[in-house]
């Protein structure tokens, strides 16, 4: 008797012949799918304790976000309308500045119960600092279902790019406390539930750590195994101060300090050059894609079609609270799919289908879990989406990947499942509670803005 049989499904499996079944059941035992096939083949050979009649429905394999701020959930909407560097220095690391670790907590909950409820199975926390509190985070992904890789963040430097000194005090962390806390972390925490959660290292970008902690870092991560990822590239200031105080291209700068390789996800690229393409593709270092973030702050468009047609690996990821201002992989790919089309005035630029891969089996080549997740394949961990396609702002159905993409959003979200586990259903979700997650966010929000004492201004008066 297997766990649970999905039946009646259009199954878009991303798998390497990239096959479509139609009338499709997926079979789930142990928390992994051992039976793929037309409904009525599979119902031959299988029951199952539970089972999902999901006519009407789209399954996909679980979305991965490669680029997340759980921080961040709790600050969004606080710092719209303004440049990134501002937007840093004056909202973002006063506010993140000033939390402590219940703050953290409920970030993280309202992220996550967002994620999920939105179709994200698995996503990569790019920077956590430890007055976000390291294990209440933690314990959140465990307890939540979902599948983490959580970054501790590094530095010894206070600057950004050419900015020196610019960082929030609240926000400056001690190198040796950098390491030994990562360290501990991955000592405890790797491989917590059920396999679902990971450790990663988040490099502060160039002007904010030296040379030598990169170096430090890059050593200690490939001695035990562990993924690291940064920002690079995502403000034009990034090239002026590589190239000012190294002479050097960002990518060419990565190289030398030890931040490009396999296990490395760089994020944004927005400031690439071409002649650093093949730096990513000989090194296997994957780029994280933010769209919605990139063009609300005005950093500008990444030329990702190019860089997928050089051949490195680009996966898809949401970034903040203040800077998207959701955590819904829908909004992303619609946006990923469209955005670059008006740039290069070329319909045929990123089509659904290579958006769909830049959201599914790419993030899992990005995060070294190709083997387990991104796609739905028999022996694969059973990280399943079904979208309802019976809803207004989907039907009809013609091509289900073009209407994954360019038609549903994150509210069309029926189950979630991770590691097998159901963790939403019917669109509600089953592990957290919703209702006390809002209010408590509501809460510890306006406590955090009164502590911090910025000031956030609607252009229009609130009575
Ligand atoms: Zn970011």
């Amino acid at each position: 008797m297997a766990d649970l049989i999905i039946d009646g499904a259009t199954i878009i499996t991303v798998d390497p012949q990239r096959r479509i079944i139609s009338e499709g059941a997926v079979v789930v035992e142990d928390q992994r799918i051992i039976a793929i096939g037309k409904t009525h083949e599979v119902k031959q050979k299988f029951s199952a304790d539970t089972r999902i009649h999901a006519e009407g429905k789209i399954l996909i394999p679980g979305l991965i976000d490669c680029h997340v701020h759980l921080a961040q959930a709790l600050i969004r909407g606080t710092a719209d309308d303004v440049g990134l560097i501002p937007w840093l220095r004056d909202y973002v690391w006063v506010l993140q500045g000033n939390f402590t670790p219940e703050d953290g907590r409920a970030s993280a909950e309202l992220c996550i119960a967002e994620m999920l409820k939105s179709g994200t199975t698995s996503f990569l926390e790019s920077m956590i600092h430890k007055r976000y509190g390291l294990d209440g985070i933690a314990q959140v992904v465990e307890r939540s279902g979902i599948r983490g890789c959580l970054s501790k963040l590094f530095m010894d430097w206070t600057g950004y790019a050419d900015e020196e000194s610019i960082m929030y005090e609240g926000m400056i962390e001690d190198p040796e406390e950098c390491i030994a806390e990562t360290l501990a972390m991955h000592e405890k925490w790797q491989g917590a539930g059920d396999g679902r959660v990971f450790i990663w290292w988040g490099a502060r970008t160039p002007g904010a750590v030296s040379p030598e902690l990169y170096r430090r870092v890059a050593d200690l991560a490939r001695r035990r195994q562990m993924g690291i990822t940064m920002h690079l590239g995502e403000v034009k200031e990034d090239g002026e101060y590589t190239k000012s105080q190294f002479n050097q291209l960002p990518a060419e700068f990565a190289r030398d300090v030890g931040m490009m390789g396999r296990n490395v996800v760089l994020v944004h690229g927005v400031w690439i050059s071409p002649q650093e393409f093949p730096i990513y593709v000989e090194t296997g270092t994957h780029m994280c894609h933010c769209p919605a973030s990139n063009a609300k702050l005005a950093s500008g468009i990444a030329p990702i079609p190019e860089m997928l047609q050089a051949g490195i690996n680009v996966c898809l990821g949401c970034d903040g609270g203040p800077s998207n201002n959701a955590y819904d992989m829908f909004r992303e790919m619609f946006l990923a799919a469209i955005i670059h089309k008006a740039r290069t005035l070329d319909p045929l630029t990123m089509p659904a289908e290579t958006v769909l891969e830049m959201a599914t089996i790419n993030g899992a080549k990005a995060l070294g879990l190709e083997r387990d997740i991104g796609s739905i394949e028999v022996g694969k961990k059973a990280d399943l989406v079904l979208v309802d396609a019976k809803q207004l702002n989907v039907a009809p159905t013609y091509n289900p990947v073009s209407n994954i993409i360019y038609a549903a959003n994150g509210s069309n979200v029926y189950t979630t499942i991770v590691n097998g586990q159901i963790l939403v259903h019917e669109g509600k979700l089953l592990t957290l509670n919703e209702t006390e997650i809002i209010e408590t966010a509501q809460e510890r929000a306006h406590r955090l803005v009164e502590k911090s004492g910025v000031n956030i201004q609607s252009r229009w008066a609130t009575n």
